[in-house]
């Protein structure tokens, strides 16, 4: 890879968050030992790990954003083993192996709390006798959920589709207004009207294409991977943490990158020029930083506006990717002051019910050790692009706003004994009708800036495996292209 005589490359690596912390130890992990490059990463925040953080706090373990990731994708699994941490991590607890959903009444206040349907996965019935019984929706809801696996799949498939669509032609209104549309916002507090469904759900489609229903391909896929559709948890059980909270990954992470030398610095990239042999970075707090290869791995409008003056068409499609806000309020209770046994990972609530409150995990049931014996930690979330001012409100309104949800769904009496709000104005890339054609012109744009390539979770998915895998690959397609001279 190098001539002894020149100096050994030099890879620096634009923003520490997860993408930039797994592009670095991609690099260290596939160096030739004999003459390793040399690996800066610079990050803006006085912290590394972006939007990965656990805040311990006098017997409470909250996480600000994420707080699992699930193992169906090797990256995960396979960083871990790496940073030696297998035995750090923890499974969903058995007991909240599954998820609520808040069915509103049909007329006036009230409603209850009941369990996603079993076998159903996001838009998949594995199983659709459950959908013909869930209290969740009407009698004719019911069985146009359950005749999903009649509904022929479009002759001419649309080039893209939205979520929402997509999830009313397949199951019905009633079903995607009661169960898809909460599951949905749940995961990537998107507008389903705009969400692509190419995007943010394929194997979804592959199934709708392969087998000709969700329901048929879900049955398909379940058999195939040995599991039960009745044993709806064994999908909970995919879904893992560490004992003490995501940030074990982050402090592995660094602590395995300063071990191989790579320099992890704090100081915030302004600047962004090509030069003779790679690129020049200029960064806030001192001298500029020459890079045979440059990984980028910073949300995409920080992004655009470092391109801008290199390459104006790129930076004007990653300028294009939206994003939304949301804020995370943690509250703690004392057990005793919860009606309700939170027996599930959480809960999610649709928009059809008129309420602020998106979800709230059940995080003391999910994983253990995130509260005091005798309390439990819910936290709640808000926003998102159907509510994008939520995360501006002030914490009074904010916290209040929660917290009277969540007295009326749970039945909580007493006050918090606990209460943290964490917003997150920009961190949520939404994959908008489109955003597959946007993707590959982002990828060809790159192609042509020999030495250069992005990373992160604006362009093919926002869960943490998908995070690793974007470094990981960014990695490849810089080095490979500076040594190509592609
Ligand atoms: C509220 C929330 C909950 C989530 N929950 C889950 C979950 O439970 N499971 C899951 O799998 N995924 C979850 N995700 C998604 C997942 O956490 C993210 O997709 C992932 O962490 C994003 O990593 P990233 O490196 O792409 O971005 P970031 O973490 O945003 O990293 C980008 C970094 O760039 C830095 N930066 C910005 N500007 C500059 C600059 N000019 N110079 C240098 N550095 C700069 C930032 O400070 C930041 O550290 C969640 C996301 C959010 C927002």
């Amino acid at each position: 890879m190098t001539n002894s005589s020149l100096p050994p490359p030099h890879i620096v690596i634009l923003g520490g968050g997860l993408a930039g912390l797994a592009a670095a130890e991609a690099v260290v992990s596939r160096a030739d030992p004999a003459a390793p490059p040399q690996v800066t990463v610079l990050e803006a925040a006085e912290r590394f790990g972006g939007i990965i953080e656990t805040v311990y706090d006098d017997g409470w373990l909250v996480e600000r954003a994420a707080d699992t990731f699930l193992t169906a994708r090797s990256e995960g699994l396979d960083l871990v083993h790496r940073l030696g941490l297998d035995d750090a991590l923890v499974s969903v607890s058995p007991s909240a192996r599954r998820a609520l959903v808040w069915s509103p009444a049909a007329r006036g206040g009230g409603g209850r709390l009941v369990p996603v349907p079993a076998g159903f996965r996001l838009l998949a019935p594995g199983r659709p006798a459950t959908l013909l019984k869930t209290p969740l929706l009407s009698w004719p809801g019911r069985v146009r959920a359950a005749l999903e696996q009649f509904v022929p799949p479009p002759q001419r498939p649309s080039t893209d589709e939205s979520l929402e669509a997509f999830a009313v032609r397949r199951l019905g209104r009633e079903a995607f207004d009661r169960l898809v549309q909460p599951l949905v916002s749940g995961i990537w507090t998107a507008d389903p009207a705009r969400l692509s469904m190419a995007a943010a759900c394929p194997d979804f489609l592959t199934l709708e294409r392969d087998h000709g229903s969700l329901t048929r391909g879900e049955k398909h896929r379940l058999r195939k991977a040995g599991l039960n559709a009745d044993a709806s948890g064994a999908r909970y059980g995919q879904f893992v943490s560490f004992q003490r909270g995501m940030q074990t990954l982050i402090d592995g992470l660094v602590a395995r990158l300063r071990a191989h030398g790579v320099e992890l610095v704090c100081d915030r990239v302004e600047t962004l020029r090509r030069e003779a042999a790679g690129w020049n970075v200029g960064v806030a707090g001192g001298a500029p930083l020459s890079a045979s290869a440059v990984v980028i791995a910073l949300p995409a409008p920080v992004a655009s506006r470092l391109l801008d003056p290199t390459a104006p068409e790129l930076a004007t499609e990653l300028a294009g990717i939206e994003y939304s806000g949301a804020a995370i309020v943690s509250l703690g209770f004392s057990r005793a002051d919860v009606e309700h046994p939170l027996n599930a990972a959480g809960m999610i609530v649709p928009r059809i019910a008129g309420r602020r409150l998106l979800a709230a995990s059940f995080s003391s049931t999910k994983f253990p050790g995130r509260a005091p014996a005798d309390a439990v930690l819910i936290r709640g979330f808000l926003g998102g692009a159907l509510d994008p001012t939520a995360a501006e409100r002030s914490d009074h309104e904010i916290s209040q706003q929660v917290l009277a949800d969540l007295r009326d769904i749970l039945g909580i009496r007493g006050e918090p004994r606990y209460g943290r709000i964490d917003r997150w104005h920009t961190a949520m890339p939404q994959y908008n009708l489109g955003h597959v054609e946007r993707v590959k012109r982002i990828r060809a744009a790159e192609s042509r800036l020999r030495g250069l390539a992005l990373a992160g979770a604006a362009y093919d998915g926002v869960g943490i495996p998908q995070v690793i895998a974007a470094g990981q690959e960014a990695v490849k397609r810089a080095v490979g292209s500076q040594q190509t001279g592609a």
